[in-house]
């Protein structure tokens, strides 16, 4: 990957940026800009610079093919993906149309952005394919340089961009990253979740980031903090006890299960949520029960046709063979947001905004039904064809809605059953619980599930009514807040009391000071990024749950005298409590 580490630059005294943490741990690498701005020259001719971008067009071409061959095959898909947007000689010539009128690379590359950021805003399938398009503007400004380098892969680099998509993040995925910086995504967006399960150390709200950190800086990241200096002292680094954590299970053979017990005894049940394959390994953690969340979208985004039954049965007959006697819940498709599927747009182009998962399935049906098939046969086919298939469906917002896709796979079950082939013995059939209207329907709602999960990212930002990827909006409330908390409690309390299964999926699970909150309002399962399972089992083993129990139930009382710190918010006052218990092990 030609990128270029010179800096022109005088190397100034160490600098400290204060951003905020969204995965620990700490890295020493040299930054590497993704995005940077390229600067052009006034002098040159219009066929110059179209021979510029072309070229520049090219190499990121040759990019994406060779970085696609070490990749798993999801991963080789979405690269694919890029690749095609890059040949499209719609999309070429509308840069090529401004640069001829007198713009320059640079101006062309963002007019043809805001053309198309005003044609795809008006409904959400669309907006996350103009992220796609600015994917790729991103990666053709990388080549414009004429003069960049080759990229060195044993060379630590520690990713630092103003934003960050799935599929951008993906194209990272053979180099060796060892930290990622962004300036504007928040925490739920998905690009951020998958730099986070990568296991290294995550920050972002770092403003005017490309003013801060120039490419080729050497850098020290401190996750646990989210700070950054910037070209540190020796000094600094010497305070430091860099070393690089292992971010994966998969050499280790799988171990012995072992339930996992807090402090007091009690049992809590950690899960792992799985974007890609290779996260599986981590189900070889002793701790590790199976997978709570399959993101099954993910592999068949890129998809240029939508998966057939086959192609759909191969893969999750893989994903059970590898997980063994683990539990695997599959999440049917969710589509929407950031998330996007190449072969939606391509068949539906009058998609409207907000058509997420259920609201899409419920009138295409078919589709839905094909993934059950595939699911039913890939249980029925696996080597473990005894174990229950656990399906889960993703933004219910009204029973009747899961009544009906009850009904579909009690469909195929029997088309099944009729055509001669096998069923699976037990089905456990689950619902997330993502969007508030539900919280109100609970009674008549739990009646129909055999366990529920809730994601939390989505229930929150529906909650607040703020978009999940704007940074800024995400930070003004907080997960521990008493309404959102209060509502988390009503919804593990009525499952609890009809003796449903309920998890939580979103990524507050992985958060240590969230999940001790939701361990003293009664949950048990975790299903969690696999980044945070070494900090999630140590909370909970040097925590007395009473203790925390005693601490919420003081929190949400309405009663101004049970409240035994008013003035404190329940972070501070989970927060305390974690102190606490930390200075009585040490
Ligand atoms: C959630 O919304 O909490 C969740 C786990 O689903 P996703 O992040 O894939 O939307
Ligand atoms: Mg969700």
């Amino acid at each position: 990957m030609p990128l270029t580490f010179a800096s022109p630059f005088i190397r100034e005294p160490q600098i400290i940026i204060e951003g905020t943490s969204l995965n620990q741990g700490i890295a020493q690498g040299y930054a590497y800009i993704y995005g940077p701005q390229y600067v052009d020259n006034p002098c040159q001719s219009v066929e110059k610079k179209i021979r510029i971008f072309l070229d520049a067009i090219d190499k990121s071409i040759l990019f994406c093919e060779s970085s696609s061959s070490n990749q798993s095959s999801e991963n080789q898909d979405l690269i694919l993906v890029q690749k095609s947007l890059l040949q499209d000689l719609a999309w070429q010539q509308r840069v090529i149309k401004k640069i001829e009128n007198g713009l320059s690379i640079g101006q062309a590359l963002d007019a043809t952005l805001d053309d198309f950021e005003s044609i795809f805003r008006k409904d959400a399938f669309w907006h996350a394919r103009f992220q796609e398009i600015r994917g790729i503007s991103q990666l053709v400004r990388q080549y414009l340089e004429e003069k960049s380098l080759s990229f060195d892969v044993n060379k630590p680099i520690i990713l630092c961009a103003k934003t960050i998509s799935p599929v951008e993040m993906m194209l990272f995925e053979s180099i060796k990253l060892l930290a990622v910086v962004v300036q504007d995504d928040s925490s739920l967006s998905h690009g951020m979740i998958i730099a986070r399960s990568r296991g290294i150390p995550v920050i972002n709200g770092i403003r005017e980031l490309k003013k801060l950190i120039l490419n080729d800086d050497e850098l020290l990241i401190d996750g646990d903090l989210g700070r950054i200096y910037v070209r540190p002292h020796r000094t600094t680094i010497a305070n430091y006890d860099i070393t690089t954590k292992a971010s994966s299970f998969e050499s280790l053979e799988p171990a012995q299960n072992k339930t996992l017990f807090s402090r007091d005894g009690t049992p809590v049940h950690l899960l792992i949520n799985v974007n890609m394959m290779e996260d599986l390994a981590f189900l070889n953690h002793p701790s590790i029960e199976g997978v709570g969340l399959y993101r099954t979208e993910f592999p068949f985004m890129a998809h240029e046709n939508w998966p057939d039954v086959e192609q759909q049965t191969n893969f999750y007959l893989n994903i059970l063979n590898k997980a063994k006697e683990k539990t695997v819940i599959f999440r049917t498709f969710d589509v929407g947001g950031d998330k996007t599927f190449q072969s939606l747009h391509k068949s539906f182009r009058n998609t409207k905004k907000d058509w997420k998962h259920t609201r899409f399935t419920l009138q295409r049906p078919s589709l839905v039904r094909l993934q059950l098939r595939a699911m039913i046969r890939a249980r029925v086919s696996c080597d473990y064809p005894n174990l229950p298939l656990h399906i889960m469906f993703p933004m219910i917002s009204e029973t009747q809605e899961l009544s009906f896709l009850k009904v579909l796979l009690q469909k195929e079950l029997n088309r099944e059953k009729k055509l001669g082939n096998k069923v699976p013995q037990t089905l456990s059939v689950g619902a997330m619980i993502e969007v508030p209207s539900l919280v109100f329907q609970l009674n008549q709602f739990l009646d129909l599930v055999d366990f529920i999960s809730i994601g939390s990212n989505d229930l929150f930002h529906f909650f607040y009514a703020i978009d999940r990827t704007d940074a800024v909006m995400s930070k003004r409330y907080d997960l521990l807040s008493k309404a959102f908390i209060q509502m988390l409690k009503t919804i593990i309390e009525k499952a609890n009391a009809k003796n449903i299964n309920v998890s939580l999926c979103g990524e507050m699970a992985s958060l240590p000071l969230e999940a001790m909150a939701l361990l003293g309002i009664g949950l048990r399962y975790f299903s969690i990024n696999p980044s945070a399972i070494q900090t999630i089992e140590n909370m909970v083993q040097s925590l007395d749950i009473w203790s925390i129990q005693e601490c919420m139930t003081d929190c949400l009382s309405d009663n101004p005298f049970a409240y035994k710190a008013a003035h404190l918010s329940i972070r501070e006052r989970v927060m305390e409590l974690a102190q606490i218990q930390q200075t009585q092990l040490s």
